[in-house]
């Protein structure tokens, strides 16, 4: 692999940067040590929290790229950032859950901690003004975010990589609770797996102590945030890697 350089900024999110290379086919994302929560009222910077999610989201790519995945990610250039393809993001957000809590338990009143029979999807379209609303597949169709092909490639790559993440966290004693996915399109409008994935974005459980290995530590102040983040990246990079 050609060494890229990091050429300007285009894009600042949250919890990242985009910078363009001298191929504009793709990009490099450098993890920042921000924590935001509620649609960006709540704030935090902690120091390594960049670093541990550039980690843990590099090391969940590459088992995912092994198994056929397709993904932005190409590899992790240093401990804060990874060179990717350049997409355009879909503005859907989808979410898979295994087991009943947050948003899903808050809106339609069903308890906390429920395994469902199968894997539940849901879309959310991306609108901080509209703090990310629960869409149908319809809207999202009717109002331009995707295609059906779209929305059946997501799904299915959505189950794919629960199924996959699900077997790679068993061993390691965590319970893979939820999680969010983002998609984009490629210069050639092929759909790839895309941002990250991390504490940030998926909800991790103990599976003997229940304890939160996630971003649910900051979110609900169950303090040592980053050391749940550590303890993630300590069992992800410690696993037997000839069994996963
Ligand atoms: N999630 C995310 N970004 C969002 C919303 C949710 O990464 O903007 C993740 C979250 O970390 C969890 C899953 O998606 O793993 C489901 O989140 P939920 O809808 O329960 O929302 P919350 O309770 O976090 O508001």
């Amino acid at each position: 692999m050609a060494a890229y350089t990091k050429k300007e900024q285009i894009y600042e999110g949250k919890a990242k940067k985009l910078f363009r290379t001298e191929d504009p086919d793709k990009t490099i994302i450098e993890y920042k040590d921000s924590f935001t929560a509620f649609n960006g009222e709540k704030r935090a910077e902690m120091s390594g929290k960049g670093r541990l999610n550039n980690l843990i989201s590099s090391e969940i790519f590459g088992f995912l790229a092994k198994r056929g995945v397709p993904l932005h990610f190409i590899e992790r250039i240093d401990e804060l950032s990874q060179l990717a393809v350049m997409v355009k993001i879909l503005p859907l957000e989808v979410v898979v859950r295994n087991i009943t809590t947050g948003s899903l338990c808050k809106r339609l009143g069903v308890g906390e901690g429920i395994k469902l029979p199968r894997p539940l999807i849901e879309f959310y379209y991306k609108d901080d003004a509209l703090g990310d609303p629960l869409v149908t597949e319809d809207h999202a169709l009717l109002f331009g975010w995707a295609t059906e092909d779209d929305l059946s490639s997501m799904k299915r790559i959505t189950l794919r990589v629960n199924d996959i993440l699900k077997a790679l966290f068993e061993p390691l004693g965590i319970v893979l609770v939820d999680f969010k996915l983002e998609f984009g399109k490629n210069s050639a409008g092929e759909l790839l797996l895309a941002d990250e994935i991390s504490p940030d974005t998926c909800r991790f459980w103990d599976a003997s102590t229940g304890d939160r290995l996630d971003k649910d530590r900051f979110r609900k102040d169950l303090g040592d945030v980053l050391g749940a983040y550590e303890e993630i990246w300590r069992r992800l990079s410690g696993r037997n890697k000839e069994l996963s």
